[in-house]
């Protein structure tokens, strides 16, 4: 697709291109037709993906439409909510460039610093303001911004900005904002207190999501065993004793918590080895190799360790504790449940994890 269909300004491609943008990205094309439409919009998109200019450009290309900017004189016709102030500098900088040959203005206000020369900036008015929320709300105590003219409320970063304790300010603010605005929000990740967070926010919203797919095969059985900690052990035993008959490798964070797992599994009889990163290519190898021809029942490891390995199909994958990221669990339990066969992980999880 090219930046001419998605029927923006010329003076909004003029700048594009010399920012020498050749194309929209995937996010950019799903959503800037959206706004352009009036619609309320979900994002599922992380920072890297263009989001930036998948909200701004519509935004700028519908105040310069409206020619809203001449009517109603410099007062706040967008807001976008970010959760850090370096954040909002970058977005307040990345509208700049976009507005660059237009005569549209923004700001950006953040904590953490005076207020009076925001007060001053807000006192001469913009067009487009970015702001961190409780900066915003001191600013509206103030009666520094007419919130009147609001068309546009963005809220970006919402699950950075739930993680921060944002949640009360930024309802507050969608309240100040008049009843008809249309709302972008846009999260990187969407666990179910953001998605609550944009049900209460959002009108008829049009979902797009561009983030990275990971998923993992149907043919595997997720299971997660509630378990304190000092119970584990005793909990994979009983799992390698009355239900493994296959192969099967387990996982754990550190080298330490593999060396000492595989010390208690040989001391239970069990014939496993390890794979982490303090072992040699030779000595990983030839691990891998007993593994595969039967010598071993189980291997212990860690995820970077297990990372490229080509280990065949396995019957189970044991998470002695769960990985840090999910990208990690994906990836760990995807070596079971190969090629349409059953494949089983579990996940051993106490309550800190
Ligand atoms: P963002 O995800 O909004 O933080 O953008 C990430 C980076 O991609 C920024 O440096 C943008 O200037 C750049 N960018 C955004 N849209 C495009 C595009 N269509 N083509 C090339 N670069 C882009």
């Amino acid at each position: 697709m090219h930046f001419l269909e998605l029927q923006l300004h010329n003076n909004l491609l003029k700048a594009i291109s010399e920012l020498g943008y050749t194309e929209p990205t995937l996010i950019q094309e799903k959503v800037i037709p959206l706004v352009l439409e009036g619609k309320d919009v979900i994002g599922s998109a992380q920072t890297g993906t263009g989001k930036t200019a998948a909200f701004a450009l519509p935004i700028l290309q519908g105040l310069l439409e409206s020619g809203h900017v001449v009517k109603r004189g410099k007062k706040i016709a967008a807001i976008v909510l970010s959760p850090t102030r370096e954040l909002a500098v970058q977005i307040d900088e990345a509208f700049k460039s976009y507005a660059k040959h237009t005569n549209i203005t923004s700001a950006v206000v953040y904590g953490g610093m005076s207020i009076e020369p925001q007060k001053d900036i807000l006192k001469k008015g913009v067009d487009v303001l970015v702001a961190t929320p409780g900066r915003l709300l001191d600013l509206y105590k103030q009666e520094c911004f007419d919130p009147t003219f609001i068309e546009t409320l963005v809220i970006d970063e919402a699950d950075m900005m739930m993680d921060m304790g944002f949640i009360d300010d930024v309802q507050k603010i969608e309240k100040i904002c008049p009843e008809e605005k249309q709302t972008l929000f846009f999260s990187a990740t969407m666990p179910q207190k953001v998605v609550g967070l944009s049900n209460m926010i959002l009108k008829s919203p049009e979902s797009v999501d561009v983030s990275p797919r990971s998923s993992v095969a149907k043919s595997v059985e997720q299971l997660l065993y509630y378990v304190p900690k000092a119970k584990k052990m005793e909990l994979c035993l009983h799992i390698l004793r009355n239900t493994v008959k296959g192969n099967i490798i387990i996982f754990r964070r550190t080298k330490f918590g593999v060396e000492k797992l595989e010390k208690s599994l040989l001391k239970n009889g069990y014939q496993v080895a390890s794979i982490h990163g303090d072992k040699s290519q030779g000595a990983r190898d030839r691990v891998l190799s007993d593994f595969k021809a039967g010598r071993l029942r189980a291997l212990v490891a860690t995820d970077v360790a297990a990372r490229g390995l080509d280990i065949p199909s396995l019957e189970q994958v044991i998470n002695f504790e769960l990985p840090y990221n999910a990208e990690d669990y994906v990836h760990r339990i995807g070596r079971t449940g190969r090629a349409g066969k059953a494949g089983l992980a579990i996940s051993l999880v106490s309550a800190k994890e």
